[in-house]
């Protein structure tokens, strides 16, 4: 990926490469400013007097993670080219958020059974706020904010690109829409294909079955004056649409099927309610945002034949003339929370242990990324975690830490690279395949699209 360059001022520049800011740091024209993500800071250089070109930051939001993506814009003429800067998984802890939540819950529930104090009963006496979203897809919203904001402070800007909704609901529901924005006939058939795989949840309306190439089935066959009409489709196996042939559904043995295409299309409000939450927050940053249907992300994938990746998708958001995304080392950041407020280490039930009050002993705190240098020999005693190590830290009252998987290192000789902020930052290497969950690993394929399929649903 590229190196993260800011000027004197700590203004944010256009990223270099890294042999670029290998040499800068060399020539002592450039310092470390931040080491994870790689910054560099310029000594002698100011944004006024420096070339800036556009630069757009592209979205693709998941449910496990989330795609990030910076591109520098360049006009063609047929219209722009996207040159891919920066590649960033952002991994989410939502299930993590609502495994503790349930935790605090049942140790609340305990103390209010149990004859400690009286606690008077609390029901139906709590509202939520308009717009309330559950805690756990709020640090979804939090951590895409975050890093958001980052790269505005490291990379100049100036418009971000973010995938709303799955599919264009308009498009489906209006076929004859046309203009510039909407290249029917193409696009036009990927919105249907989300939708439909989305409706009918990746199974065939027959006979159920998953794993196989789907067909889009009419229930009211064309050639009786059925219509291609969004209402009228499902998604079918190969064996079932061959066999209905040119039979209405209920005439196939499935009333069910005409029975929910003649109910109104689903909603599809709380499968994006997170995506409209961040387009919102997003909009608060002060620059333009520009908002896409993930049909048109496949579109555009299939179309420059980008390979099916969280933040490749981030970079085939929007609209484009190419894409160039040379190989390049997929930043991987993890969301793991800054630590617990209970104090008390809790095994079946019981108290095992109890952590400290304090968070920082020796001004370093756990999950700070420290350097460690340990000496041979200290005060004639031979140390066995001689040598430098470099990682997180785990610290502990004694002053005896951890860092990364050595144990027993005293404080005095670990230094602060970078504190801790809630995140684990490292790099994927350009073959290394991304780590995706494995349920979207047996995707469907539908006869058009090579692609694999639509991510699971991200509520
Ligand atoms: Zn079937």
């Amino acid at each position: 990926m590229s190196v993260l360059v800011v000027d004197r001022h700590q203004k944010p520049l256009m990223p270099c490469s890294e042999k670029r800011a290998r040499l800068l740091l060399q020539r002592r024209r450039a310092v470390v400013h931040r080491v994870e993500p790689f910054c560099i800071r310029l000594k002698d250089r100011e944004q006024e007097s420096s070339a800036l070109q556009p630069v757009a930051l592209k979205l693709d939001p998941g449910s496990q993670t989330t795609g990030l993506a910076l591109v520098r814009v360049q006009a063609r003429e047929t219209g722009e080219g996207h040159h891919a800067l920066v590649l960033t998984h952002l991994e989410h802890r939502g299930e993590e958020v609502k495994k503790h939540l349930a935790t605090r819950r049942g140790y609340r529930r305990r103390r209010r059974s149990a004859n400690l104090r009286y606690r008077a009963p609390r029901f139906l006496n709590r509202r939520r706020l308009p717009g309330w979203l559950p805690p756990s897809l709020w640090s979804r919203i939090g951590n895409v904010l975050t890093w958001a904001r980052r790269f505005m402070r490291w990379v100049p800007v100036t418009r971000i690109e973010v995938e709303e909704v799955r599919f264009d609901m308009q498009l489906l529901q209006d076929a004859d829409i046309t203009g510039s924005a909407y290249q029917r006939g193409t696009l036009y058939g990927w919105e249907t294909r989300a939708y439909l795989l989305e409706k009918d949840q990746r199974r065939c309306v027959y006979c159920g079955a998953t794993a196989c190439p789907f067909e889009i089935d009419h229930v009211l066959p064309r050639s009786r004056g059925g219509s291609d009409r969004i209402s009228n489709l499902v998604l079918s196996c190969h064996a079932c649409n061959s066999a209905k042939s040119n039979q209405t559904a209920t005439e196939f043995g499935h009333p069910e099927v005409e029975q929910q295409a003649k109910a109104p299309l689903k909603d599809a409000a709380a499968v994006n309610a997170t995506r409209h939450a961040v387009v919102e927050h997003l909009r608060r940053l002060g620059v333009p945002v520009g908002t896409w249907s993930g049909g048109r992300t496949r579109w555009n994938r299939e179309r420059f034949g980008v390979e099916k990746d969280h933040a490749l998708d981030a970079v085939c958001v929007g609209e484009m003339a190419d894409v160039q995304s040379p190989p390049m080392r997929t930043l991987q950041i993890t969301a793991q929370g800054r630590g617990r407020y209970s104090r008390t280490q809790v095994k079946g039930g019981f108290p095992v242990g109890y952590l400290l009050r304090q968070k920082r002993v020796k001004g370093i705190q756990t999950g700070d990324l420290v350097l460690a240098e340990v000496p041979e020999v200290a005060r004639g005693k031979k140390l066995s975690t001689h040598g430098r190590h470099r990682g997180r830290v785990a610290v502990r009252a004694t002053g005896s830490f951890r860092v990364g998987s050595v144990d027993g290192i005293n404080a005095k000789y670990c230094r602060v690279l970078q504190r801790a902020d809630g995140y684990g930052i490292g790099l994927l290497e350009a073959s290394e395949p991304p780590p995706s969950h494995p349920s979207k690993r047996n995707a469907s394929f539908l006869p058009m699209a090579q692609s694999q399929g639509y991510p699971e649903a991200e509520v």
